[in-house]
C-alpha cells in the first residue's frame, strides 16, 4: 500500500513535468499548445493509476491490449474518459474495439477498417481512426507502406461509421533528436500529400516518452506517452 501511494504521487508530478516538456517543445517548434494533445498510455498499469491521472486532469488514455483495456474501461465507467486503442488489431477483436473506444490509431488494412465500421454501434459517434504507417525504421512489422497510404485512406474515408483523422507511426528508437526527426518528417510529408490530394485529415499521432520533442518539431498533433507518466513497465 505504502508503495502504491508513492506511485500515485509520482503520477501527478510526472504528468505535470510531461505537460511542461510538451509545452516547451511546442513553443520551440513555433506551434500552438492547443494543437498538440497528450495521450497517456496506461498499458500494464492498474485502473487506480488511470484514476489518479484523471484527478490530475488527464482525460485521454491509450491502451494496447484489448482484454486489459476492457477491464479498466469497466472499472472506470464513472469517469468521463476518452479511450484510444493503439495496439495491433486481430480481426476477431474488432467488435469490442468498435463498442468501447473513441479512437483507434492502429488501422493498417481495409478489412479491419470495414469490420470496425460495420460493428460501430449506431448510437455512438463515428469511430476516429488513424492509419498506422510503416515508415523507414519502424520497430514492428505492422503498418501500411507509405506508397499505399493514399489508397487505403480513400477507402477508409468512405466507411460510414468511421472518421478518418490521420496517420500514426512507431519509429524504432534513435539516439538523438536529428535522427529521431527523419521518420517523423516523412510522416508529416505523407499527411501533407494526403491533404493536397483532397483527403480530409488533421491528425499526426507520433512521439513517445523518448522522442516526443522530435515528433512535435515535425508536426505531431497527438503524442502517446506512457513511461514518462506512469513509470517503467515491468
Ligand atoms: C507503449 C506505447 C506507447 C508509449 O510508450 P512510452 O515509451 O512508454 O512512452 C506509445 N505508443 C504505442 C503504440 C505504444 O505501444
Amino acid at each position: 500500500m505504502a508503495n502504491d501511494r508513492v506511485i500515485m504521487t509520482a503520477i501527478l508530478s510526472n504528468l505535470q513535468a510531461t505537460r511542461a516538456a510538451v509545452s516547451r517543445a511546442v513553443e520551440s517548434a513555433g506551434r500552438q499548445v492547443a494543437d498538440v494533445h497528450l495521450l497517456a498510455v496506461s498499458k500494464t498499469f492498474p485502473a487506480e493509476a488511470v484514476r489518479e491521472a484523471y484527478r490530475a486532469g488527464q482525460i485521454a488514455f491509450g491502451e494496447n491490449y484489448l482484454q486489459e483495456a476492457l477491464e479498466k474501461i469497466e472499472a472506470l465507467r464513472d469517469l468521463p474518459l476518452e479511450w484510444h486503442f493503439i495496439g495491433p488489431i486481430q480481426s476477431n477483436k474488432t467488435r469490442a474495439i468498435a463498442e468501447n473506444f473513441a479512437w483507434v490509431h492502429s488501422v493498417d488494412r481495409l478489412k479491419i477498417a470495414e469490420r470496425l465500421s460495420a460493428q460501430r454501434p449506431a448510437h455512438m459517434p463515428p469511430l476516429n481512426v488513424c492509419l498506422q504507417v510503416n515508415v523507414s525504421g519502424e520497430a514492428t512489422k505492422s503498418g501500411v507502406a507509405p506508397a499505399e497510404v493514399e489508397q487505403l485512406a480513400r477507402e477508409v474515408a468512405r466507411l460510414p461509421h468511421l472518421k478518418l483523422r490521420g496517420l500514426m507511426s512507431i519509429p524504432s528508437p534513435a539516439p538523438g533528436e536529428m535522427q529521431q526527426r527523419r521518420p517523423f518528417a516523412q510522416m508529416r510529408e505523407l499527411l501533407e500529400r494526403l491533404k493536397s490530394q483532397g483527403v480530409a485529415v488533421d491528425t499526426l499521432s507520433m512521439g513517445m516518452s523518448q522522442d516526443f520533442p522530435a515528433a512535435i518539431q515535425e508536426g505531431a498533433t497527438i503524442v502517446r506517452i506512457g513511461s514518462a507518466i506512469f513509470g517503467h513497465r515491468t
